[in-house]
């Protein structure tokens, strides 16, 4: 496991992907491919009005991107307001890598992510890791935002899957009509397609109480405990 670290960023650019969601490239000084894991994150520190902040992030593009990391950072409050008004130029001081829901090998059986919002970003980093290995197992991504227009990537994993038989892709949505999403919450899908339920192995990235929630749906859908991980975002 790659030990955390202090290093500097520059942001190399930021954009906003949905009307709450920014992604944000940083070069980070000195990073090798091997300085983290997919999947896991880093604490940027921050000043403002005189006082020292530090949160959690997690990193949404693969190791192998390095020195260059992507953030996907929902802008909630102060400290992700803070993050997402980032111009490029700007440099941030950061510690990690942190996190345990990660992949250091390609995994045999069938994967399953499921993700809700800014939760996509750490399951980004493990597919675009996956994909540039070889012998992959199916990948799924169960998707869920709350409307058509909160659903970050959707070009992205459509032309993945386009592109990789190995890869499904189930966008889904809370409400709203959008070409391709079905609606509802992200955990009520995935019994129509996903029928080998004990063996698969899950990813779960959301946030608060969702983990909990989308948990024990699948639970009571027969997926098997040991084989369910989870991340949840939360305010420390
Ligand atoms: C391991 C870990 C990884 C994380 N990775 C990310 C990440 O990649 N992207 C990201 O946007 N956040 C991530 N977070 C959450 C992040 O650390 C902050 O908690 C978040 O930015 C809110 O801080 P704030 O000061 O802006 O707002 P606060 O005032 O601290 O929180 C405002 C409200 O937003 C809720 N909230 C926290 N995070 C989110 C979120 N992502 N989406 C919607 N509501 C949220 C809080 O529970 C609270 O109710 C992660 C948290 C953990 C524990």
């Amino acid at each position: 496991m790659p030990q955390p670290a202090d290093y500097r960023a520059t942001v190399l650019c930021s954009m906003r992907i949905t009307p709450t969601i920014w992604s944000i490239f940083l070069h980070v000084e000195g990073a090798q491919p091997s300085w983290f894991l997919p999947g896991q994150s880093v604490w940027p520190r921050f000043e403002r009005e005189g006082k020292t902040f530090t949160k959690i992030y997690s990193i949404a593009s693969s190791p192998t991107l390095a020195p260059e990391i992507e953030l996907c950072i929902s802008n909630v409050g102060w400290a992700s307001a803070y993050m997402c008004a980032l111009k490029p130029g700007d440099s941030v001081d950061m510690r990690g890598p942190y996190g345990l829901m990660t992949l250091d090998t390609v995994p045999e059986t069938d994967l399953i992510y499921i993700a809700e919002g800014s939760g996509i970003a750490p399951i980004k980093s493990h597919i675009e890791w996956l994909f540039e290995q070889e012998n992959l197992p199916n990948v799924w991504l169960f998707y869920g935002g709350t409307g058509p227009d909160e659903v970050p990537y959707h070009a992205l994993w459509k032309d993945l899957s386009a592109r990789e038989l190995k890869f499904r892709y189930i966008p889904t949505v809370l409400g709203g009509a959008g070409e391709d999403l079905e609606v509802g919450p992200v955990e009520g899908v995935i019994p129509a397609f996903i029928k080998d339920r004990e063996q698969a192995r899950v990813d779960i990235c959301a946030v608060g109480d969702r983990v909990d929630q989308i948990k024990a749906a699948l639970l009571s859908q027969h997926f098997a405990a040991q084989n369910i991980r989870t991340e949840r975002f939360c305010s420390y």
